[in-house]
C-alpha cells in the first residue's frame, strides 16, 4: 500500500515522495486515515517508527484543505515554510528568500499546535514539517526555550499557520501575548510520556486551556501508562487508538548486545570497540554532563572524532554538534538522555549505552536512535556489577533475557585483572569467555530488583526517589512554576 491510498493531496504527496517514503510505515498506515477525517487520535509508537509523518501528513492536507491557497499550483515551488529560530546558513537565506513575499500581507493566527518535551524534537518536527510541506505555502514557527525570545516573537507577529514549541517557553509567549491560541484547530501533543515524566503536566494542561474545545487533537506516546490515559480522558473525544507493533519491543532491525564492564575499564572497552569495529555514526550514552565531556575527551586524545551534546551547552553549541555529526565531521556523538531526545540522524549505526540507563523506558528511547525506519543498527550496553538490577529492569519491561558476554578480543588493564571481584563473575557467565546466559538463581538469586507497583516508571531501584541525574544531588521530579522558560527549567540540566 503507498501513500496514495489515504487520499492526500497531491501537494503532501509530492511532499511525501521528495523525502523519499514509498511504502507508509506501521503507524503511518493506521494513524493517517482516521487523522484525516477529523477523528483524535491516541497513537502509541516509539521513536523511530516514523510517527512524526503520521501526524504531520494528515495536519498538512487538513490545513491546506482548509485553504486552497495554501496549496502551491507549480511544481517545484520553494517552500515558504518560516525559518527556524536559529536556521542553519544556508536555510536562513533559503527561507528569507521564500517568506519575503508574504511579510506584512498575511497576519494570521496559528491553526495547529504540535507540542514537544524537548527542544531538540520540537526542531525535528519543523524540519519534518519543512520536509514534507515543501510544496506548499504554510508559515511553520519553531519556539523553544535557550534561544532569544525576540526573533520569535518578530517570527510570530508575521503570523503562523502552524506552531511547533516546547512547553515552559510557549507559556511565556502566552503570558507575554505574544501568541494567540484561540485560532487552533489541531493539537498535536508528541512524546506526551516524556512531557509528563518532565513534570511538564500542568503547562500542558494550561495550554491546552487557551485552546478552543473545538479542535482535533492527537496524543502521542511510547507508552500509554495510567497518567496518559487520564490527560487523554481530559482532552480526547471519542479517541482512535492506532498502536505501531508491541510497545515494549525495541525495533526489529535492532541487534542488542550486552558486554560486561566494571566502570574502570569501560573507557577502555569503548576505544577498543571503535578501533575495533567499523562502526560509522555512533551515539553514546552518558548518565552524566561531566562524563559526557569526559568520554569525549578521551576520544579525541585517542584519535577519534567526537563532540558531547547536554545542556551545559547553549543551544546554537548543541546544534552545531547534531550538525557536525549529521555531516558525518564526528564520528562519535556522546549525550546525556534528555539532549539526545529528538535526535533524528539518519544512519546511526550503533548506540552505545555506556552507562547502563537507570530507566527501562529510556533503554528503548536510546537504542530506537539506531535502526529507524527500515534501517538496521547495533544497541550496545555496557553492564558494571553495580548494574545487574538495571539489567533486570530493562529484561522484565522488554520481557526477554538478555546474555551479558564478554567482549571479543578486549583484556581489561591491568588493575582489572588484579581485581578481588573479577569483572566475569559479576555477568553471571561460566567462564570469562563464556557466552552462555546466566544460569538462573547465582547474583540474581534472591534479589528482587522489581519495581513497586506504585512505582510509575520501571525503575530498578524501587525505593529511591526519582532523580533526574545519577551522581548528583537528588532532586525530586521538577515541578515547572506556571510561566517558566526552558532555559531555566530543570530538564536544561541534562
Ligand atoms: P520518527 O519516528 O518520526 O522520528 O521517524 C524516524 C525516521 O523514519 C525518520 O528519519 C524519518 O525520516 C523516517 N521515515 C518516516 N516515515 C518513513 C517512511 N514511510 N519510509 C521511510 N522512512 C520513513
Amino acid at each position: 500500500m503507498g501513500f496514495t491510498t489515504f487520499g492526500l493531496s497531491d501537494h503532501v504527496i509530492k511532499g511525501v515522495k521528495a523525502a523519499g517514503y514509498t511504502t507508509p510505515t506501521p503507524i503511518q498506515s493506521l494513524a493517517i486515515q482516521p487523522a484525516l477525517e477529523g477523528r483524535d487520535i491516541i497513537g502509541c509508537a516509539q521513536t523511530g517508527t516514523g510517527k512524526t509523518a503520521a501526524f504531520v501528513l494528515p495536519l498538512l492536507h487538513r490545513l491546506a484543505e482548509g485553504n486552497d491557497s495554501l496549496q502551491s499550483p507549480r511544481q517545484n515551488e520553494v517552500s515558504a515554510i518560516d525559518a527556524p529560530v536559529q536556521p542553519a546558513e544556508g536555510q536562513a537565506v533559503h527561507n528569507a528568500r521564500t517568506t519575503s513575499g508574504h511579510a506584512g500581507k498575511r497576519h494570521h493566527y496559528p491553526r495547529a499546535l504540535v507540542i514537544t518535551p524537548t527542544r531538540e524534537l520540537a526542531q525535528q518536527v519543523h524540519d519534518a514539517v519543512h520536509n514534507y510541506g515543501r510544496f506548499m505555502t504554510l508559515r511553520t514557527v519553531v519556539v523553544y526555550g535557550g534561544v532569544s525570545m525576540e526573533n520569535q516573537i518578530k517570527l510570530l507577529r508575521r503570523g503562523a499557520d502552524i506552531v511547533i514549541a516546547t512547553p515552559g517557553r510557549l507559556l511565556d509567549h502566552m503570558q507575554r501575548r505574544t501568541v494567540d491560541l484561540s485560532k487552533v484547530q489541531i493539537l498535536v501533543l508528541d512524546e506526551a510520556d516524556r512531557m509528563l515524566d518532565m513534570g511538564f503536566i500542568n503547562d500542558v494542561k494550561k495550554i491546552i486551556a487557551a485552546v478552543p474545545r473545538d479542535r482535533q487533537t492527537m496524543l502521542f506516546s511510547a507508552t500509554i501508562s495510567g497518567d496518559i490515559k487520564g490527560l487523554a480522558a481530559d482532552i480526547l473525544r471519542n479517541p482512535h487508538l492506532v498502536e505501531a507493533g508491541e510497545r515494549r519491543n525495541p525495533a526489529e532491525t535492532i541487534t542488542q548486545h550486552f558486554y560486561s564492564a566494571s566502570p574502570q575499564s569501560k573507557m577502555d572497552l569503548l576505544i577498543h570497540a571503535l578501533e575495533k569495529e567499523k562502526m560509522e555514526s555512533v551515539l553514546v550514552f552518558s548518565r552524566t554532563k561531566h562524563g559526557a565531556d569526559k568520554i569525549c575527551r578521551r576520544l579525541e586524545r585517542s584519535g577519534i572524532n567526537a563532540i558531547a551534546i547536554h545542556s551545559n551547552r547553549t543551544q546554537s553549541q548543541r546544534q552545531r554538534a547534531l550538525d557536525g555529526f549529521k555531516r558525518g565531521e564526528f564520528r562519535v556523538l556522546v549525550a546525556t538522555d534528555i539532549a539526545a531526545r529528538g535526535i533524528d540522524v539518519d544512519g546511526i549505526s550503533h548506540v552505545i549505552n555506556y552507562d547502563i540507563p537507570q530507566y527501562a523506558e529510556d533503554y528503548i528511547h536510546r537504542i530506537g536512535r539506531t535502526g529507524r525506519a527500515t534501517a538496521t543498527g547495533d544497541a550496545i550496553t555496557f553492564v558494571a556489577r553495580d548494574d545487574q538490577q538495571h539489567l533486570r529492569g530493562i529484561e522484565k519491561y522488554i520481557g526477554k533475557r538478555f546474555p551479558v558476554k564478554t567482549y571479543d578480543g578486549f583484556t581489561p588493564p591491568p588493575q582489572e585483572i588484579r581485581s578481588p571481584k573479577p569483572i566475569t563473575a559479576m555477568s553471571g557467565s561460566r567462564h570469562p569467555m563464556s557466552t552462555h546466559p546466566r544460569p538462573s538463581g547465582g547474583l540474581h538469586a534472591g534479589v528482587s530488583p522489581y519495581k513497586k507497583k506504585s512505582d510509575k516508571r520501571h525503575s530498578a531501584y524501587p525505593k529511591k526517589k526519582k532523580t533526574f541525574e545519577y551522581g548528583r544531588k537528588k532532586k525530586p521530579a521538577r515541578k515547572l512554576d506556571a510561566f517558566s522558560s526552558d532555559a531555566g527549567s530543570g530538564w536544561s540540566n541534562y
